[in-house]
């Protein structure tokens, strides 16, 4: 049976506080489409806001994996829950590549919000060098074994396939390359978590568009998106969801 998709904004580093306009426009129209889960991953500062101006879920986009304690500049959990977060991204390959976060340390922000009740997507993906040497399936496999949390409710975590080298570029793989990479993921959660491997939700992430939605969306075991730069806008991103 085909999983409720989930489509999910990822603001990056866009978006000030007179942008809440935009999050309302996106929070009431996509109510159009309760076929679909949306949400939107805010920056931290935003997220209070967001959560208290719309009823559509709001994600951070990084945890830290402690409750509390001296980490500087950092944010736990109970933090983002406390703000009004329902979700969080975890291991965006531009904090693995910038801030150096490894497997380990995603897995144990994962850990970390399942445990205090936050939703969780889980960002892995190869490198265009990976992908041309033709070990992408491999390593992004080796990446999701090593940052898998030990146990979740399948409802709350979903794994975003995002190559690196799809992310801002327009680029995408083929419909081709997406359906072996969502198999192979889809094999590894059933080997990790049984069943409930059957109903993690796998998203595509990088260059998603209206334009390419329909056809990512039509992959067998695709089951929703991680959008980065077509989420900023509400005429850029319904129609995303529409498609899904
Ligand atoms: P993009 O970003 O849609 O702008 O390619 C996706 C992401 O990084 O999550």
């Amino acid at each position: 049976m085909a999983l409720k998709k989930l489509v999910a904004g990822n603001w990056k580093m866009h978006g000030m506080s007179g942008d809440i306009a935009e999050i309302e426009a996106i929070a009431r129209t996509a109510r159009d489409y309760p076929q679909v889960d949306v949400a939107l991953c805010v920056p931290a500062i935003l997220i209070e806001r967001a959560a208290r101006a719309v009823d559509l879920p709001i994600g951070g986009q990084d945890v830290h994996f402690a409750e509390q304690g001296a980490h500087t500049g950092c944010i736990s959990a109970k933090m983002l829950r406390d703000a009004g977060a329902k979700l969080t991204i975890v291991g965006h390959s531009e904090r693995r590549d910038a801030q150096r976060e490894s497997d380990e340390e995603v897995k144990a922000k994962a850990e970390a919000a399942l445990a205090c009740g936050l939703d969780v997507i889980l960002c892995i993906g190869e490198s265009l060098a990976v992908r041309e040497a033709g070990s992408a399936v491999e390593i992004v496999c080796a990446q999701l074994a090593a940052s898998l949390p030990r146990q979740a409710d399948p409802n709350r975590l979903a794994i975003a396939y995002e190559p690196i080298w799809a992310i801002g570029t327009g680029k995408i793989p083929t419909m081709a390359e997406i359906a072996e990479m969502h198999a192979a993921l889809r094999r590894q959660l059933q080997e990790a978590y049984g069943a409930d491997g059957a109903d993690v939700r796998i998203l595509y992430g990088g260059s998603v568009k209206a334009s390419n939605a329909s056809e990512i969306f039509a992959v067998p075991d695709v089951d929703g998106a991680l959008v980065g730069g077509a989420s900023l806008k509400q005429a850029d991103f319904i129609p995303i969801v529409a498609a899904a």
